[in-house]
């Protein structure tokens, strides 16, 4: 059976533009990993009257309310109180739940004392199921009643989130009565409307598995969905979707289930032995962040450069003056000479540079916003993307990062460095 899930976030600040809905972002994708459809998302302040309509509203059109915030033990915090009396349930103390509270105040608030009003968090309409919450104090709860499941959580999203994985998922999934599995195919090199293009009607036969792609900036998510009894079940059908679009993607497609190109790149260099360092000029550091954020990364990332003038370029990397004055410093000779000359300065296996105009305004000799060269130097010769990365700087810059681990994931993985879209 389907189910129609509503979220109500409660926060004032929430509706002030103080902080992002971060919480019902994160929802709303797990639920539709869940296979749960989610039609409405109501945010209320800090208001019991308000937060009332909103939770009969809700009433009236989901089978599910999941409710963020409000659980704390502020006077506003207000929304076990509202959910309960819009279901006409009690409140009462939890003994278990307060012991709790005490325990998290002597553990980590060194022993500072409990104010008393933090009981409040102890109190749960009769008869819900209480989720234990190991990540703060409010503990969250979850009801049935009047037809609706009802879920309530706490706002900070370093409870509300794995409070959802921990204890919640699992309720769900029991009222579904089916497993639900994704498998994510990660996409560089063509654009989302390409990728989907190849894929419409494919994805419009399909019904179980769900197929349906997802635009990252410059890249593109797959997430082939499916529902079964089993795991097992749900994996046979999710296998041969992901033959099928791999037959059509082919190499474009550099991981599943993974998280970045650099992952899979750093992975590669630890299995081959090799080591990667780089020279960058428009990325400004943006691609030795994203190695050095992976942990494990000093097993195969040297280190890098960040050459913004030319006569950085000249005196760390050794690139020719004569080049950096006939070819300018955005051209693909200077890109490759940045390239070589970390290879060498670093002594690394390989090298990887960018160098390009990421904007607002064209460079001195007139090169346009988003011509970015990205290149690769390694053992058996030095390889050149020119690249025309649009107006935005951020994006300029993220996918000139992209590239150049795509140059280099194509490198160790035995392809050729073109993309051949
Ligand atoms: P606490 O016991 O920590 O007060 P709570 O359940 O009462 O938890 P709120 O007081 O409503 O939660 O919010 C606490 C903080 O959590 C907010 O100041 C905000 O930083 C964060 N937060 C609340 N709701 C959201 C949301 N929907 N998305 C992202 N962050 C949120």
């Amino acid at each position: 059976m389907s189910h129609n899930a509503e979220l109500i976030s409660v926060g004032t600040e929430l509706l002030l533009g103080n902080i992002l809905n971060t919480d019902a972002r994160f929802l709303s994708r797990e639920l539709s990993k869940l296979g749960m459809n989610v039609y409405y998302q109501t945010v209320v302040g800090d208001n019991p009257e308000r937060l009332r309509r909103a939770v009969d509203i809700a009433k009236g059109r989901a089978d599910i309310i999941i409710t963020t915030g409000g659980l704390g033990p502020t006077c506003d915090d207000l929304t076990k109180q509202t959910l309960a009396a819009a279901f006409g349930k009690k409140l009462v103390f939890h003994e278990e739940s307060a012991e709790r509270i005490r325990d998290y105040f002597e553990q980590n608030l060194h022993g500072a004392p409990m104010p008393e009003n933090n009981l409040q968090q102890a109190m749960f309409p009769d008869g819900c199921v209480i989720l234990p919450n190991d990540w703060g104090t409010a503990p969250g709860c979850i009801f049935e009643a009047d037809g609706c499941h009802v879920v309530m959580l706490p706002g900070p999203p370093r409870e509300c989130e794995p409070m959802f994985c921990a204890h919640v998922v699992p309720y769900l999934q029991k009222l579904s009565g089916e497993t639900i599995r994704s498998r994510t195919l990660k996409l560089f090199g063509m654009g989302e409307s390409a990728v989907e293009a190849r894929l419409r009607d494919r994805m419009n036969a399909l019904t179980n598995p769900t197929l349906a792609p997802y635009a990252k900036t410059g890249e593109v998510e797959l997430r082939i969905t499916a529902k079964a009894e089993s795991d097992a079940e749900a994996d046979a059908l999710i296998a041969p979707v992901e033959e099928e679009v791999r037959a059509i993607f082919g190499d474009l497609i550099y991981g599943a289930d993974v998280d970045s190109l650099e992952e899979v790149v750093l992975a590669a260099l630890k299995e081959k032995g090799l080591t990667l360092s780089c020279a960058e000029s428009c990325t400004g550091g943006l691609i030795a962040k994203r190695l050095t954020d992976l942990p494990g990364a000093s097993a195969a990332f040297e280190g890098g450069a960040v050459t913004y003038w030319s006569e950085v370029k000249r005196g760390l990397l050794g690139v020719p003056q004569t080049l950096l004055d006939e070819k300018g410093a955005v051209s693909e000779e200077v890109a490759r000479a940045m390239a070589e000359g970390a290879r060498t300065v670093f002594g690394s296996d390989l090298a990887v540079s960018a160098t390009g105009v990421a904007g607002p305004d064209s460079d001195e000799r007139g090169n346009p916003v988003g011509l970015v060269y990205v290149a690769l130097a390694t053992p058996e010769g030095t390889f050149c993307r020119e690249l025309h990365l649009g107006q935005s700087r951020d994006r300029v810059r993220t996918t000139a990062a992209h590239h150049a681990f795509d140059m280099t994931r194509r490198y160790l993985a035995g392809l050729p460095s073109e993309l051949k879209v």
